[in-house]
């Protein structure tokens, strides 16, 4: 019997996750919901962003569905999303765009799956206020935390049978931090000689996604290149309504959409379910339960591919709609 904490989150978040919660469920798997939340919702009825209650649950069950939580801006709150990330050292963002067969986009057979390290980086979160006029910001690169996750990238690529993996920085500017990353990067790609390496930088980076997407495989960067590439590539397979995610560390890991809480379409019924339910997939296939995990998968391709979709992809099925057909295409 697995545990696992879910998180609703807010905005979109109580849909999207009432939406996998009932597409897993179906599946009749041993598995247990430990319902919890955290947020704005959440502050503004206990003037608590993350009770207590979230971190037992975590730190009990070890694997997380998680909504996304939106973080005011300006408003001298941290990001609960990072805040999580560094409390549990979940250093691995993985987060694959695959094309998905179904959802009409301008590029076909994408498979791009982004290592994007989600501890250090610009995300540290050390701004210093020199004057009234002049504000710093730090990047925090370290030896320990570019390692590790250069090195996730490449078991990945061996243990998937991948060909290439592409290292991204700005090593001609940030000769120091990003010159260090990319070092390493060089350094540890000698103890795979099976796998091909290239270091590209970021600003190209983007171009040769736009222009021939296809010639990527596995991709390794720092924080927030990799939070904006993944974003991009999104965009490359139908947008953000359908890219999943996982964050892993060496004992916890949360599962959870690329996307953010998107407001505006809070509470309507319209919030696509699909990256959730396929950060649900990912969740399975880290718990063991990978037949499940691809039925998932098998069954939101089905969906798609019969013509039910969510407004984001020029359809018009409803959340629960479009969840309901997932189940009913589970069998
Ligand atoms: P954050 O800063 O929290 O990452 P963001 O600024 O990237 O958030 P999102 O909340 O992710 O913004 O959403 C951006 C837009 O993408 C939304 O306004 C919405 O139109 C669309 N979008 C995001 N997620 C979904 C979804 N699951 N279904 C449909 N549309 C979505």
């Amino acid at each position: 019997m697995h545990t696992i904490t879910l998180i609703q989150g807010d905005g979109i978040g109580p849909e999207v996750t009432a939406s996998a919660k009932q597409v897993i469920d179906a599946l009749k798997l041993d598995i247990a919901w430990d319902v919890v939340n955290a947020g704005l919702d959440v502050y503004n009825e206990t003037g608590e962003l993350v009770p207590d209650s979230v971190y037992q649950s975590i730190e009990k069950n070890k694997v997380v569905l998680k909504g996304p939580i939106t973080t005011p801006i300006g408003e001298g709150f941290r990001s609960i999303n990072v805040m999580l990330r560094k409390k549990y050292d979940l250093y691995c963002n993985l987060r694959p765009a695959l094309s998905i067969q179904g959802i009409e986009t301008r590029y076909s057979d994408i498979d791009i799956i982004l290592f994007r390290e989600n501890t250090e980086g610009l995300y540290v979160g050390v701004e210093h206020v020199i004057s009234d006029d002049e504000i710093h910001a730090e990047k925090i690169i370290t030896r320990k935390g570019s390692e590790r996750i250069i090195r996730a990238a490449f078991e990945y690529a061996e243990k998937h049978g991948r060909k290439k993996v592409t290292l991204v920085h700005k090593a001609n500017i940030l000769k120091l931090t990003d010159g260090m990353f990319l070092n390493i990067g060089k350094d540890i790609s000698t103890e795979y000689p099976n796998i091909l390496f290239e270091a590209i930088i970021i600003d190209n980076m983007c171009m040769q996604l736009v222009m021939n997407p296809n010639q990527f495989d596995v991709v390794v960067t720092m924080n927030l290149y990799g939070d904006i590439l993944s974003d991009l590539c999104a965009g490359l397979i139908g947008g953000l309504g359908v890219i999943p995610g996982a964050n892993i560390g060496e004992t916890i890991a949360v599962f959870e959409a690329v996307h953010g809480s998107a407001p505006t379409i809070a509470g309507k019924n319209l919030a696509n379910p699909t990256a959730i339910l396929l950060s649900a997939a990912m969740l399975l296939d880290h718990i063991g339960e990978v037949k499940s995990g691809e039925k998932l998968r098998n069954a939101i391709t089905s969906v798609l591919k019969s013509g039910v979709k969510t407004t984001d992809l020029g359809g018009d099925a409803t959340t629960t709609e479009f969840t309901k057909a997932v189940i009913e295409a589970l069998g």
